[in-house]
């Protein structure tokens, strides 16, 4: 018995950050939506009562560090399910990049699995375990769109962005997002996104307005640290995305476009810029 799951890439249209609480974490406010950049997960049914993971890139680990051996471990633990699983991880999204790859694996598995073994859990429930795993985990579970609050892990669907293109770059330089949020002083925020506008876009399907009221309070962090991410955003700006944002705490930039003929010019021009260049739709 096998099954296949696909894990997408999330971009965050709006990120906005309160204030830092008491336990350490930052009291967030995110609009998130996902992309059709995924990983592809297969699960296998071992015979031996063991959980193995295999990738077919070299620069992830592949033990208990990996989310996935994560989830498969969580799931099985809580659900005493004394069976074993190989999953397969076909990367295909950048790797530490503001993307969530890791926590959508996480969350693939926690969905895959539930199938494989079985096990009738709800969306809820998946969304419960995810959240024992990473604050991205429950968005990723469900999917579409959302405003995610408290840690991040608080969900509350919203309407999918109208049809429309992303590109997505990623510099080749590796970012830490507690570096990122460890610089950021969220007393000293001096432009904090309309996270109001954003979902009067998304309600109304105004490709235009999501555009404009894209914004992110770690994207000034990021810059100041990794000036290459400036110099990528400035370029898709002047390719002519009709938006352009830094993903979570980067490095990637996304830049939404509504005409495929402009996503592939874009996708051109950035090519010789940038290793790493995507072109794909938003997930509607
Ligand atoms: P986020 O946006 O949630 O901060 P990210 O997109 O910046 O995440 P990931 O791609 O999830 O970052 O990877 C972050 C780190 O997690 C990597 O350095 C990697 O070693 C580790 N990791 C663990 N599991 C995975 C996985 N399944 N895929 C990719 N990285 C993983």
């Amino acid at each position: 018995m096998k099954v296949f799951e696909k894990a997408p890439a999330k971009i965050n249209l709006s990120l906005d950050v309160l204030h830092k609480r008491q336990d350490g974490y930052h009291e967030v406010e995110m609009i998130m939506t996902m992309v059709d950049l995924a990983d592809r997960l297969e699960m296998r049914e071992l015979p031996r009562d063991t959980i193995i993971i295999s990738s077919q890139v070299g620069y992830i680990p592949v033990d208990e560090k990996n989310l996935a051996f994560q989830a498969a471990r969580l799931i099985k633990e809580k659900y005493d399910v004394r069976k074993g699983v190989y999953i397969h991880l076909d990367k295909k999204i950048p790797v530490a990049a503001g993307l969530a790859g890791g926590s959508s694996d996480a969350a693939a598995t926690l969905r895959g699995l539930n199938r494989l073994w079985g096990l009738g859990l709800t969306v809820r429930e998946l969304m419960e375990l995810g959240e024992k795993l990473g604050s991205d985990v429950p968005f990723c579970v469900r999917g579409g769109t959302a405003l995610a609050t408290g840690r991040g892990e608080k969900l509350q669907p919203l309407p999918s962005p109208p049809q429309g293109w992303v590109i997505l770059a990623k510099p080749p330089i590796n970012v830490s997002t507690a570096d990122i949020y460890g610089r950021l002083r969220a007393d000293q925020i001096d432009r904090h996104p309309s996270i109001p506008d954003m979902i009067r876009a998304l309600r109304e399907g105004d490709f235009a307005g999501i555009c404009s009221s894209l914004g992110n309070v770690l994207e000034d962090v990021t810059l100041q640290v990794y000036p290459e991410v400036l110099r990528l955003k400035q370029c898709m700006q002047k390719l002519g995305a009709d938006g352009v944002l830094m993903s979570g705490s980067g490095p990637t930039v996304f830049g939404l476009v509504a005409k495929q003929a402009k996503a592939l010019k874009i996708y051109n021009g950035l090519r010789g810029f940038c290793n790493e260049v995507y072109a794909v739709r938003l997930l509607t």
